[in-house]
C-alpha cells in the first residue's frame, strides 16, 4: 500500500496529488513548525509534525510512512544545518516543496545553533514564511491566512515584551542549561547560557565539562541549574548536588509539550527563569 502511494506520487512528477478535500497538506519537521503552520493554516490546512511527542528531534529518524506522508504533502517546513539530517534529505529531493526556515529573512542564524524557535523574535520570521507559502499554494484563501498570521504575530510580540520586562531585572544573568538550546533565547533578553552538553543534545558531557560547570557555578554563585524534561535530569542534578544548587525545568520545545501550546510552554519558561534567575 505504502510503496503503491509513493509510486503514484512519484509518477505525478512532485505535483501534489489530487487531495480528498481542499486543505493543504502540510508536513512539518517538529513541534515549532507545526503550531506555526497550525496557527496560520487554520482550518485550511492538515499539518503532520515529524517528531512525535516526547522525542528528541536532533536527528530524529523517519518511518516510510512518514516518507509517503511528506510526498504526498504540498509542502514541508523544515530547519537546516543539520539538525535533522534524515530530514534534510528528504527535502534534498523535493525542489521548492520543501522549505527550509533557517536563515530566511528575520531568522538569522548564528554559528551553528539551530534553536532559532526559543527566541520570539526568530519566530516572528518562521511566521512570515510559513504564511507566505500557504498564501501562495492557496491563493483563494491568502487573506485568511493573512489575518491568522497577523493574530499570531501579535501574540508572539506580546511573549518577547514579557521576556524583555521580566529578564530585564534579574539578580543572575548565568543561565545554567542542560544543552544549549537557549543561545539565542539568551541573546535577547541579555542572558549569558553554560551548556553541560553542547548544542547537540545527544551528546553525553565529558568528564571534565561536567567538572568545568560546577566550578563555574561555584565561583558564579549560580543559584539554579535548569534541565529539560526529554533529557535525564541525572547531569544537572550531579552538579546541583556538588554544589548546592537547586534544579528547575526549562522546556526546549523540540517536541509537542504535554499541555498547552508554544506560547504557554514559552510562559512556563519564563516564570522558572523569573524564579531560578532571581528576577523582580
Ligand atoms: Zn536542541
Amino acid at each position: 500500500m505504502a510503496l503503491a502511494l509513493l509510486g503514484a506520487a512519484a509518477c505525478s512528477g512532485g505535483e501534489p496529488p489530487a487531495a480528498s478535500s481542499s486543505r493543504v497538506q502540510v508536513a512539518a519537521a517538529f513541534y515549532p513548525l507545526a503550531w506555526v503552520a497550525e496557527r496560520v493554516g487554520g482550518g485550511n490546512a492538515d499539518v503532520i509534525d515529524l517528531t512525535p511527542q516526547g522525542a528528541e528531534p536532533h536527528d530524529v529518524e523517519l518511518t516510510s510512512d512518514q516518507v509517503v506522508a511528506v510526498t504526498q504533502a504540498d509542502v514541508m517546513f523544515y530547519l537546516g544545518g543539520g539538525f535533522q539530517p534524515a530530514v534534510e534529505e528528504l527535502a534534498s529531493g523535493m525542489g521548492e516543496g520543501a522549505v527550509d526556515v533557517l536563515g530566511s529573512e528575520g531568522v538569522e542564524f548564528v554559528g551553528e545553533d539551530p534553536h532559532v524557535w526559543l527566541d520570539p523574535l526568530r519566530m516572528l520570521g518562521i511566521v512570515e514564511v510559513v504564511a507566505g507559502r500557504l498564501a501562495a499554494l492557496d491563493q483563494g484563501r491568502a487573506a485568511a491566512y493573512k489575518t491568522k498570521a497577523a493574530s499570531l504575530t501579535r501574540e508572539l510580540e506580546a511573549l518577547d515584551a514579557d521576556f524583555r520586562a521580566v529578564l530585564g531585572h534579574c539578580e543572575q544573568r548565568e543561565l545554567v542549561t542542560s544543552h544549549e538550546a537557549f543561545g539565542y533565547l539568551a541573546e535577547s533578553y541579555g542572558l549569558v547560557q553554560v551548556g553541560i552538553a553542547g548544542i547537540d543534545s545527544a551528546a553525553e558531557p565529558s568528564p571534565q565539562r561536567l567538572a568545568e560547570v560546577a566550578r563555574f557555578v561555584d565561583e558564579h554563585d549560580v543559584a539554579t541549574v535548569f534541565f529539560e524534561r526529554l533529557l535525564s535530569p541525572r547531569i544537572a542534578q550531579t552538579i546541583a548536588e556538588e554544589t548546592g544548587a537547586a534544579t528547575a525545568v526549562l522546556d526546549p520545545l523540540e517536541s509537542r509539550p504535554q499541555a498547552g501550546d508554544y506560547t504557554a510552554a514559552m510562559r512556563l519558561n519564563l516564570v522558572a527563569l523569573e524564579e531560578g534567575l532571581g528576577c523582580r
